[in-house]
């Protein structure tokens, strides 16, 4: 007998959502993720107003927004000393005008208790996958770094952007380029009434703070490839190069006291060319790695996983054969991921990678779409509607089964 009926490898925001719905549908699911437990400080911590509606159309969002969260209702951006209004989500047509700032854990973790409902949902934390499990050309379950091996009826690669899965099963990727990299660290800061998240654009390098409450989550962007030289010149010339951009952090940059308080992540953009191949299926950033513009990425994996919930949880469910119906789940997806990626790969190449590249690009004068989208407020409707819902949203169509 299989492990599971549907075994998914992966628990970050595509794997926990996709392990709620599939379990809430009857199918016998397991999740195993590698780390021991969700406190990782690297993660994105926005949940947008389109997976919010996710959570209402499930009767789970007074629980979620229960967690301690923050509520960004608009995003602005500072080039050359102005503050630009570019993003405005109050007027979404969504149960809630804002994204809500929540670390990570905390959303996971309220994913895994709601999937805890049902008597069909388990999860195995410190359980890693290290490949494909192969058997007459279909995937029958995954090795895992102890030796063992795990069986299922579907495997559910939700492994992230450096995901074995997708490699061990030759699925083809598609490397569509990013000219940045960044550095993750966080400051403190008093509580503000209006969360004053923001990124700020300067020669050479942008700073996006992430208004976290009583801290600032700070992403320092830089040239791809730069990090060693940037190192060399030590943690006292870091800290001068930060605060010459965003002097407002002021006393708070000593507390990057070392290069141990500052974590290096390595952008990427790709995605699949095909996410599937019988027994297997890719979705999250395995499918498709984002990158943070916009901080789009959870949103679309979420996405990803109800789709794949809608397409397959019934039959699965049902005792039936879903290889064929893998491909309805790419075709499904691939759409909004070709947007996001092509939006984000148009900032990449006209903004950021011009302001890294050529740090004698003047940036005196902001773009003439920041200044545009400042002037008619009405504009900003349209990044709010891009970054908050995307497009082709999806909707809760798995049935639910019993729950304890
Ligand atoms: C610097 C940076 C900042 C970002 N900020 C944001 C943001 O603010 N908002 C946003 O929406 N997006 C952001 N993103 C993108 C976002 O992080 C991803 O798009 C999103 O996390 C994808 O979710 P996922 O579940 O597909 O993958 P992941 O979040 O990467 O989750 C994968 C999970 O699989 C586990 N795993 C990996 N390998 C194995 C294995 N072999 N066996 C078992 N488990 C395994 C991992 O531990 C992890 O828990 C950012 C990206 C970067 C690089």
């Amino acid at each position: 007998m299989n492990d599971a009926d549907l075994l998914i490898v992966g628990g970050g925001p595509a794997g926990m959502m996709a392990g709620l719905l599939f379990a809430r549908a009857g199918v016998r699911t397991l999740v195993v993720e590698k780390h021991g437990d969700f406190l990782r400080d690297f993660r994105g911590d926005t949940v947008h107003p389109a997976t919010l509606d996710l959570f209402a159309e499930l009767g789970l969002l007074d629980g979620l927004l229960a967690r301690k969260h923050d509520e960004a209702r608009t995003l602005t951006a500072l080039v050359a000393g102005r503050r630009f209004t570019v993003a405005d989500f109050s007027h979404l047509p969504t149960a809630r005008g804002f994204i809500a700032l929540m670390p990570q854990w905390e959303f996971l973790d309220f994913v895994s208790e709601a999937a805890g409902a049902y008597p069909t949902f388990a999860l195995r934390m410190n359980c890693e996958a290290t490949g494909a499990l192969v058997e007459r050309g279909r995937v029958v379950g995954v090795t895992t770094v102890t030796g063992g091996r795990l069986t299922a009826r579907l495997v559910i690669a939700a492994d992230g952007r450096h995901s074995v899965l997708r490699g061990s099963a030759a699925l083809p990727l598609r490397d569509l380029g990013a000219p940045m990299d960044v550095f993750w660290f966080r400051l403190p800061k008093q509580r503000d009434a209006e969360n004053r998240t923001t990124g700020i654009f300067a020669r050479g390098c942008i700073v996006a703070l992430i208004d976290r409450g009583d801290y600032w989550q700070c992403a320092f962007v830089f040239a791809k490839g730069s990090a060693d030289a940037i190192r060399a010149r030590g943690i006292a010339a870091f800290r001068r190069e930060i605060l010459a951009v965003a002097p407002m952090l002021g006393d708070a940059i000593a507390a990057v006291a070392s290069w141990d308080d500052v974590k290096l992540l390595s952008v990427a953009l790709d995605r699949l060319t095909r996410w599937h191949r019988p027994g297997l299926l890719a979705i999250g950033d395995a499918a498709h790695t984002m990158s943070p513009i916009g901080g789009v990425g959870i949103n679309l994996a979420i996405q990803d996983a109800v789709a794949a919930a809608n397409i397959l949880a019934a039959p699965l469910a049902a005792g039936d054969a879903v290889d064929d119906l893998l491909a309805r789940v790419q075709a499904r997806r691939m759409l909004p991921t070709r947007f996001i990626q092509a939006v984000q790969r148009t900032i990449q190449t006209r903004i950021i990678g011009r302001l890294l590249l050529d740090p004698g690009a003047p940036v005196s004068e902001p773009p003439l779409l920041l200044r545009l989208l400042d002037r008619v407020p009405l504009l900003q409707r349209i990044p709010a509607r891009i970054v908050g819902i995307g497009i082709r949203r999806e909707h809760i169509a798995s049935p639910e089964a019993a729950r304890h």
